[in-house]
């Protein structure tokens, strides 16, 4: 038994430590350690020995506090570790611990100076000390030219010792090495023997788990283990005469041994053992992207197939959204350009009589006293020839009255328009489009068109004014060939013809459009007897596109989302499967003193980078494929709400997805993580 004064003066002091396996979900428990107690004072070299199976590996990952044991106490420094957080446990295995494990447990993804760096990371060291450490340390073991070659490439005996430099980096005062020869020939192995020794030389403490009494043989005291039982516990009084380092000197040139003692001194370095997270923040948000995109790049084909369906939902947002509100504008420019609060009411065929409708200027009278019409105005269209000097020009010849500009929402851009009085003295005049005025006068100045004279139907009319150029809208033919007379001009002396061509009915409130509508057919089926007349309205056709153009938008959207909640469940699913793969990895860095909160945010970070790599280029290859249809005239409008909405969506479900799988890797045992694969 180990008594209390004593528990609290030894570094690590144990008292009847039991370990149970088992005993859950029907299996059974079994006993594994059956009491230990055990002390061991700063600067030891203890040789934990026995045969396979007697519970070495369960004893170490106790003392190294990657496992809990069932009962009994440990005391680490005089503090009784079962009543530390899993926060403080990660913090004694990254400041006091240094793991040496059999499999080495280097991070494959990682490059050697890396991996020997991460204990530093998680102690918040910045960057460039860390680098400096770890370069130093894998120099002096012989690894400094070794430094950007991931661990595979290295031989066991290399990936040993560069474990040997990520035990040390942060000062590794108690190195625990479980069978740390038991891969390596034994060449290599007496190199890692020559390597213990010295650091237990320089002070450190070094507990060696080994079946193999030759080993065990190297360390000052031996404690035998037995069917999880202490059967011997001895110092050694006659050491084993230590390999000289000379041996093993050719294979490890670099080993300078009394340079080496020196530096593997386990005074931490720089008093990171107080330190929590220093000031580099911003590097360590450096070094996690890092990581988080190595890890991604090994399983980069997994990770295009993720990001493409992030491209793609971002992409088709933006497109959408950008040819939506293209089509929209568009449609606006189109009503702006015509007019909403129109209407037409003209002739159609009568379903009893067969017969088709005439529409006279009385008709047009009598719709303008329907409730909420502005104005009804009669309109005959009719193609002639135009002539003036020696031009001719077909073209459409609209009569119309002096509203004509408000009804067509259509201004004079030289000259003026014609007024109710000239339409009532049936004046020759005439007001010319743009297009119809530069065929007929190629070689005057627009302003002197006005007062110049051409023939209708050999009808001499003064030319009074020019349209403002309308513009080619909706890829049809543009209206600026046209020519407008007035109604009475035309139907009374150039025509000579009553029947309109339809009334064109401007409305004042266009809510009440649909009960106007109602009573202009009211008002014709009464006053003309007969149901030869239709109305159509461009209003509620525009109103419809514009409604049909906000579904179609909607179901877009709709499809864009699923896409990004596809992205998301791809997040969650690499995510899911690369904890799976990499449960061992998250072990590594348990054991080295990664809190959960960093392995939280190391799995995290990797879904930010594959969402934020996925939103980002989703953007761009959205504005790629925006401009290519702006090349096809498709009308396109970016907007940069909906990048930015797109964006964060992507980066939100990757978050959102990523959460989960994170937490997951972040609750593991750290034992059980470690066992892993
Ligand atoms: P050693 O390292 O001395 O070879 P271990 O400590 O690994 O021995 O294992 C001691 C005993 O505990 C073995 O019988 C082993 O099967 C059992 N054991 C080890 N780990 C577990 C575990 N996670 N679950 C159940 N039994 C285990
Ligand atoms: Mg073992």
């Amino acid at each position: 038994m180990v008594s209390d004064t004593e528990a609290k003066a030894a570094l690590i002091a144990l008292t009847d430590i039991r370990k149970q396996y088992g005993g859950k979900e029907g299996s059974p428990a079994v006993e594994v350690l059956h009491g230990i107690s055990l002390t061991i004072q700063a600067g030891e070299f203890v040789a934990i020995v026995g045969a396979s199976g007697s519970g070495k590996s369960t004893l170490m990952n106790i003392l190294g506090c990657l496992d809990k044991p069932t009962s009994g106490s440990y005391r680490f420094m005089g503090r009784d570790v079962s009543q530390m957080s899993a926060d403080e446990l990660a913090g004694l295995r990254r400041e006091a611990f240094g793991f040496v494990f059999q499999g080495y447990h280097l991070i494959p993804t990682l490059d050697v100076l890396h991996n020997v760096q991460m204990p530093a990371v998680y102690a918040g060291v910045p960057a460039q000390a860390r680098e400096e450490r770890a370069t130093g340390l894998l120099t002096l073991l012989g690894l400094g030219d070794k430094t950007t070659y991931r661990p595979q490439q290295l031989s066991g005996g290399q990936q040993q010792r560069v474990s040997i430099a990520r035990a040390l980096m942060n000062g590794g005062q108690v190195i625990l090495a479980d069978e740390p020869t038991g891969a390596l020939d034994s060449r290599s192995g007496a190199q890692v023997m020559v390597l213990l020794n010295e650091l237990a030389a320089a002070g450190h403490t070094v507990i060696l788990i080994t079946h193999d009494d030759k080993v065990a043989a190297q360390a000052q005291r031996i404690v035998r283990i037995s069917d999880g039982e202490i059967v011997e516990d001895a110092v050694q009084p006659t050491r084993q005469e230590q390999p000289s380092l000379a041996a093993a000197e050719t294979a490890m040139p670099t080993t300078a041994s009394a340079a080496a003692v020196g530096s593997l001194s386990c005074v931490p370095f720089g008093r990171i053992g107080t330190q929590a997270l220093s000031a580099s923040w911003l590097q360590d948000i450096g070094t996690t992207l890092s990581s988080a995109w190595s890890a991604l790049w090994v399983s980069r084909f997994r990770t295009f197939l993720t990001l493409l369906s992030f491209i793609i939902g971002v992409a088709s947002v933006i497109v959408l959204v950008a040819v939506g509100q293209g089509n929209n504008e568009k449609l606006l420019q189109q009503i702006a350009l015509w007019g909403t609060h129109r209407m037409y009411v003209g002739p159609d065929v009568d379903a009893t009589t067969g017969l088709r409708g005439e529409f006279y200027e009385r008709d047009a009278k009598v719709l303008e006293q329907v409730a909420n019409v502005r104005i009804a105005m009669p309109y005959l269209a009719e193609s002639t020839l135009l002539r003036a000097g020696g031009e001719t020009f077909a073209t459409d010849v609209w009569s119309v009255t002096a509203d004509a500009p408000v009804v067509l929402n259509w201004d004079v851009q030289y000259g003026v328009f014609f007024t109710p009085e000239d339409d009532e003295a049936l004046a020759p005049v005439v007001v010319l489009g743009k297009v119809a005025r530069e065929r007929l006068f190629p070689d005057v100045l627009p302003q002197d068109v006005i007062g110049q004279y051409l023939l209708l139907n050999n009808t001499p009319l003064r030319v009074i004014g020019e349209l403002a150029e309308k513009g080619l809208v909706s890829g049809s033919s543009h209206d600026d060939d046209l020519v407008l007379v007035p109604y009475s001009t035309a139907s009374q002396r150039i025509f000579g013809k009553p029947q309109l061509s339809y009334v064109s009915v401007v409305v004042d409130d266009l809510d009440a459009l649909d009960q106007t509508v109602k009573d202009i057919e009211h008002v014709m089926r009464q006053t003309r007897r007969a149901d030869d007349f239709r109305v159509s309205n461009s209003a509620a056709v525009v109103q419809g596109k514009k409604e049909v153009m906000r579904q179609q938008t909607m179901l877009l959207a709709l499809i864009a989302g699923i896409s990004l909640v596809v992205g998301g469940l791809g997040v969650m699913n690499i995510m899911l499967m690369s904890v799976k793969e990499r449960t061992r990895e998250i072990g590594i860095r348990m054991a080295t003193g990664g809190r959960q909160r960093d392995i939280r945010l190391q799995f995290l970070s990797e879904a930010v980078v594959v969402s934020c790599t996925g939103g980002v280029a989703g953007v761009v290859i959205g504005l790629a494929i925006g401009a290519l249809l702006m090349l096809w005239s498709v009308p396109v409008i970016f907007s940069v709400r909906a990048m930015l909405v797109a964006f964060f969506c992507a980066l939100g479900t990757g978050v959102i997805f990523g959460i989960m799988p994170a937490r997951q890797a972040a609750k593991l045992d750290p034992v059980v993580a470690l066992a892993g694969e």
